[in-house]
C-alpha cells in the first residue's frame, strides 16, 4: 500500500486551507503570550505551499516533504518557520531512507518530532508545538494499524493543545513572560492541531 499522489495533494490542500483559515485565532492566542504574528506567519508559509500545490505533489513523496520543508523555512519566519520546516525537511529525509507511508508513519512522523526537539533544543512540557506533537507521536505508536487511530489522534492532538493552558512557557518569546504565559493556550501547539485535525479530516472524507 502507499500514498496515492492525488491523495497527498488533496491532504496537503485541506492543510494549508484549514492553517490559513485559522490565521485569525493563532494571531490572537499569539497576541496573549507572544508577538502577535504566529497567524500571519502561518498563513505566509502555507498560501506559499499553495501556490506551489501542483508541482509539490506531482514529486515523490520525500521530495515533496522536503520541499514544503524548505518552503516553510523561506516563507513562515519566527521561531515556527525553521521548527515546522524541520519537521517536513527531516520526514521527508526519512522517506528517502527506507521508510514508507502508511506503513513506518510513527517513524516519519516521529523523525519530524525529533528535528524539531532538535532544533528548539525543547521537549515537551515546555508550552510548545511539542505539546501536540509529542502525545500525537505517542498515539501513532500505540495505535498503528488499529481502525480509529484517526479518532484517536484527533482527540489525541486535541487534548494535548487544551493541556499547554496551565504550563509555564520556557522556550520561544512566552517564556519571557515567565509565570504570566500561564492560563493560555500555546499558540503554536494549535497550528499544530489545526494541521493534524485537516489531515485527519482529509483521511476520513
Ligand atoms: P515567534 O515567536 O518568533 O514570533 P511564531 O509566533 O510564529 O514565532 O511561533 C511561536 C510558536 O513557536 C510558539 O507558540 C511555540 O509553539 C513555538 N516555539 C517557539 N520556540 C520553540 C522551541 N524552542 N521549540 C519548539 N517550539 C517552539
Ligand atoms: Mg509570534
Ligand atoms: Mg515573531
Amino acid at each position: 500500500m502507499s500514498v496515492q499522489p492525488e491523495t497527498f495533494k488533496s491532504l496537503l490542500k485541506a492543510a494549508a486551507e484549514q492553517v490559513i483559515a485559522s490565521a485569525p485565532e493563532l494571531t490572537s492566542l499569539d497576541q496573549a503570550i507572544g508577538d502577535g504574528d504566529h497567524g500571519t506567519n502561518m498563513k505566509r508559509g502555507f498560501e506559499a505551499v499553495l501556490g506551489k500545490l501542483d508541482a509539490i505533489s506531482a514529486q515523490p513523496l520525500n521530495e515533496a516533504f522536503k520541499a514544503i520543508g524548505k518552503t516553510l523555512v523561506m516563507t513562515v519566519g519566527g521561531a515556527s518557520g525553521p521548527l515546522y520546516g524541520s519537521f517536513f525537511l527531516a520526514a521527508g529525509e526519512a522517506l528517502s531512507q527506507d521508510k514508507h507511508l502508511p506503513d513506518d508513519l510513527a517513524d516519519v512522523f516521529g523523525s519530524g518530532v525529533d528535528a524539531v526537539s532538535a532544533r528548539g533544543r525543547s521537549q515537551a512540557g515546555e508550552k510548545t508545538m511539542l505539546d501536540v506533537l509529542v502525545p500525537v507521536l505517542e498515539t501513532l505508536k500505540a495505535g498503528a494499524g488499529q481502525p480509529d487511530l484517526i479518532e484517536r489522534v484527533r482527540i489525541t492532538a486535541a487534548e494535548a493543545v487544551e493541556r499547554t493552558v496551565p504550563m509555564q512557557a520556557t522556550k520561544g518569546r512566552a517564556s519571557f513572560l515567565g509565570a504570566r504565559s500561564v492560563g493560555h493556550v500555546d499558540p503554536g501547539a494549535r497550528s499544530s492541531c489545526v494541521l493534524l485535525h485537516a489531515v485527519c479530516a482529509g483521511l476520513e472524507a
